[in-house]
């Protein structure tokens, strides 16, 4: 059999046998309706509360501020359509002038963000789409300073997908709150997507100062098709789904409970292991990351290993090769990895993420994502770095030869 290696965890996961174990009952045996009144109907009921109860107490905070959703873009999209929705327009500003309701995010979002902003600013909302540095870090300030009487919402990501910069979301999160403390008012909410910190950095939300949060089944060896938004008690969220009353009516629909089931041994399994692993993931990025200096005009995107970095990312700009020529080389290596993020796989596009940075065309086109997970090991690194040398001298040769 051909020898493969999955380097593209920051796409999706295997899932861990132990929480398809958990799940599998509620396929078969249990596999009642939780709003039906009869055993089956209660057990599952049953299974989808332990499930709220694991992840609250995970996340520090209460069952009932944990809504299930069909995922990481469904969580994105109900916190910003469903904070928006609750705050419909009103006669504000000056001389009967309709001012225009306003979201704070950072350029550097993930689609299932940018997307549903997007379309706000059809409807006639103002957008502030905040620079970042080098590293891909916004700053606080800016954050504080972009805040306008009508901002009702900032939604800013816990770790980028493509390059990993770990933003500041406890230190905005502590000066939102004296801003709202200063000017006696609720808004505006923050929102962090923590699809990709999930497993790997801390997830108190009372650390972290949020009022909504998105976590995603299929980044952390759950089940993809299935997610949750923390929403804080008080917060006004209008529902993006209509329907029956499940999920405190803020999100129709049966409940899926095999998944519900599989998020909450995801999480549970991957929050045990959140120190040991991020060391063990650091550990191995700083031997990759060491190894591919061997490979000449290479250089790491994002921040520094050791400063606000996920360490399961390895972005790398290899100047003068085609990025997507790579992937489909080492593809035939084995080797999985991507041209970025998985949803822009087929889109021709530049990387939002590299421009942001900084990065100029030619080299966004020359760069590729790692990231590594539990089942990466040592040797895979090493074989990666072989594969790479191999692919990129005869690239280059060919290239000579022309
Ligand atoms: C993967 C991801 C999403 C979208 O999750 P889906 O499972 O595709 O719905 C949203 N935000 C970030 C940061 C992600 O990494």
């Amino acid at each position: 059999m051909k020898k493969t290696i999955y380097l593209d965890h920051a796409a999706t996961t295997p899932v861990d046998p132990r929480v398809f174990q958990a799940m599998r009952p509620f396929f078969i045996e249990k596999f009642g309706n939780p709003s039906s009144l009869y055993t089956a109907g209660m057990e599952a009921n049953g299974a989808v509360n332990d499930s709220r109860r694991k992840i609250a107490e995970i996340l520090h905070a209460m069952p009932d501020n944990i809504i299930f959703t069909s995922g990481g873009t469904e969580s994105d999209n109900l916190a910003i359509f469903g904070v928006a929705r609750s705050n419909p327009p009103s006669q504000g500003g000056t001389r009967g002038v309709l001012a225009k309701r306003h979201i704070i995010t950072t350029q550097i979002e993930h689609h299932a963000i940018l997307s549903p902003l997007h379309a706000l600013e059809q409807q006639g909302w103002s957008i502030t789409y905040l620079p970042v540095d080098k590293a891909g870090l916004v700053n606080p300030n800016d954050v504080i300073q972009a805040i306008r009487p009508q901002t009702v919402l900032i939604s800013i990501m816990y770790a980028n997908n493509e390059i990993g910069t770990v933003e500041p979301i406890a230190e905005i999160g502590k000066q939102l709150l004296h801003y709202r403390k200063e000017n006696k008012t609720v808004y505006p909410y923050f929102h962090t997507d923590a699809c990709q910190a999930t497993g790997l950095l801390d997830l108190d939300v009372e650390k972290l100062h949020v009022d909504l949060m998105t976590i995603n089944g299929s980044k952390i060896y759950g089940p993809k098709g299935i997610g949750a938004l923390y929403v804080r008690r008080g917060v006004k969220i209008e529902p993006i789904i209509y329907g029956g009353q499940q999920e405190r009516h803020v999100r129709a629909g049966t409940e899926n409970v095999p998944g519900i089931v599989g998020l909450g041994k995801a999480l549970e399994l991957v929050q045990k292991n959140k120190d040991k692993e991020s060391a063990r993931l650091k550990k191995l990025a700083e031997y990759f990351i060491n190894k591919l200096k061997l490979i000449p005009d290479c250089k790491l995107n994002g921040p520094e290993l050791e400063n606000n970095r996920l360490v399961n990312n390895v972005s790398v700009t290899f100047n003068g090769v085609e990025g997507e020529a790579l992937v489909i080389y080492l593809n035939e290596k084995g080797i999985m990895c991507s041209t970025g993020s998985a949803c822009n796989n087929n889109v021709s596009e530049r990387s939002h993420v590299l421009k942001a940075i900084g990065l100029p065309e030619k080299e966004a086109a020359s760069t590729i994502r790692f990231s590594m997970g539990q089942t990466t090991a040592k040797t895979d690194l090493d074989y990666t770095v072989k594969c790479l040398l191999e692919i990129i001298n005869k690239l280059n040769a060919s290239l000579r030869a022309k």
